[in-house]
């Protein structure tokens, strides 16, 4: 018979929590985004292309819906951080729908392309382009 127990007794001091907890509700995600094509349901902080809490430095090609990484304490006022947030998903540049990051669902190439819309202007793309676009089609059925 063995018997051992592990026991540590942390003491964490709760004087901030106040404070915390209006943080928290300034970080509340307001944007709803879901995609059209998977049904992916999420709310974000931001939409647009210049999200405020990266201070300027960032500029994304197209409107995106991004989120703050919960789990990156934000950066120092005039410093960004690229890990500092996540690019949910965007809008399809042909059928306007929304589209989530995912593989089965959007394919990047200088603009988003729900999957759908991408067999559609497949011929239009360059040759290299098409390969990794079909690969990625065939990888989603
Ligand atoms: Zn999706
Ligand atoms: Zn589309």
């Amino acid at each position: 018979m063995s018997e051992s127990e592990e026991k540590s007794g942390k003491q964490v001091s709760n004087e901030n929590i106040g404070s915390l907890d209006k943080l928290h509700e300034d970080l509340k995600p307001k944007i709803q985004f879901s995609c059209y094509l998977c049904g992916m349901f999420e709310e974000c902080h931001y939409k647009g292309k210049e999200p405020p809490f990266v201070s300027g430095s960032v500029k994304f090609r197209e409107e995106s819906y991004v989120i703050r990484d919960p789990f990156i304490a934000p950066p120092p006022l005039g410093k960004s951080k690229a890990e500092y947030f996540i690019i949910i998903g965007t809008q399809c540049v042909i059928c306007k729908n929304l589209v989530c990051k995912g593989l089965s669902c959007s394919f990047y190439y200088n603009v988003t392309y729900c999957l759908s819309c991408l067999e559609e202007v497949m011929t239009k793309l360059p040759k290299e382009v098409q390969v990794r676009a079909k690969k990625q089609i065939a990888n989603s059925k």
